[in-house]
């Protein structure tokens, strides 16, 4: 049974705050050892419950925020970028669960940690299918190209009430509570890790139960960014359509092609988001 596990950083245990999530500064280089302290448990977890192969996905930025030297010698890393699939990326229908680890709600979530959707200075919205949705519910559209169900989500309150609303009754770990879009109550790293562990192990119990999030074609993939000039450099792409002047919409068949031409909008105009004018 092999198991995949797709990691953000700005739900994990103990992180609040930009600094903790950018290269750079001293509370990152700590921030990675909590990151990898959740992760750790996740894949403890899944070996309980009888997993034969674990490969951890890092999901965050410059994909290269897990400590490996710390990580659980039974887990394989998929580390760098740029990966087409992102947060998914190395995912195929071998796989029996994934694990969503560290993740965050969608951008304009109240009182959510870090609240953001892929990018956080240039996006204020993504639809899919006309319905505003979260990284969480975007990236399982992927797993369920896969034939792969989402069986587990760790993150605050906000990110794991919004991802189980569309992905239903799965298992699920509360590791802080958002308190402002920087402050969270959170719990120890000791005290996530006992929680996430069990989760983890029940996940892989109840898999049978969780359906696999499949989703209608075509699907389409609607971005209102911060600024027009953000818009507007998408259209290079000759199947990007223009909705308005912050708005543009991607529509294909094959959901990966359709996350692929999202994913490709997103990269290019974060390219000419601006510091102060956004
Ligand atoms: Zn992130």
């Amino acid at each position: 049974m092999k198991v995949y596990i797709s990691v953000d950083m700005e739900g994990i245990t103990g992180v609040a705050v930009k600094a903790q999530v950018v290269e750079g500064h001293a509370a990152y280089e700590r921030a990675r050892r909590f990151m990898t302290n959740d992760i750790n448990a996740a894949v403890a977890g899944a070996f309980d419950a009888g997993a034969t192969e674990v490969v951890v996905n890092d999901g965050h930025f410059t994909m290269t925020n897990i400590l490996l030297e710390d990580l659980d010698p039974r887990a394989r890393l998929i580390t760098g970028r740029n990966k087409h699939l992102a947060q998914m990326e190395g995912l195929d229908s071998s796989y029996a669960a994934v694990f969503y680890v560290g993740y965050h709600a969608s951008v304009g979530t109240a009182n959510a940690v870090i609240n953001h959707t892929y990018l956080g200075k240039a996006v204020r919205e993504i639809r899919r299918n006309g319905r505003a949705a979260s990284e969480a519910e975007i990236n399982s559209g992927i797993a369920g190209h896969f034939g792969v169900p989402i069986a587990l989500i760790t993150g605050d309150d906000k990110a794991v009430a919004e991802a189980t609303a569309v992905l239903g009754n799965i298992e699920s770990v509360v590791v802080k509570r958002g308190l402002d879009r920087y402050v969270a109550n959170t719990l120890t790293l000791q005290a996530s890790a006992v929680l996430i562990r069990e989760a983890a192990q029940r996940a892989l119990k109840r898999v049978k139960e969780f359906p696999v999030p499949r989703v209608p074609s075509p699907v389409t993939f609607e971005i209102d960014f911060m600024s027009t000039a953000e818009a507007a450099i998408t259209t290079l792409f000759p199947t990007v359509e223009l909705r308005g002047p912050r708005t543009v919409a991607v529509t294909d068949h094959d959901y990966l092609k359709a996350f692929k031409a999202l994913y490709g909008c997103l990269v290019l105009g974060n390219t000419v988001a601006d510091e102060i004018f956004g």
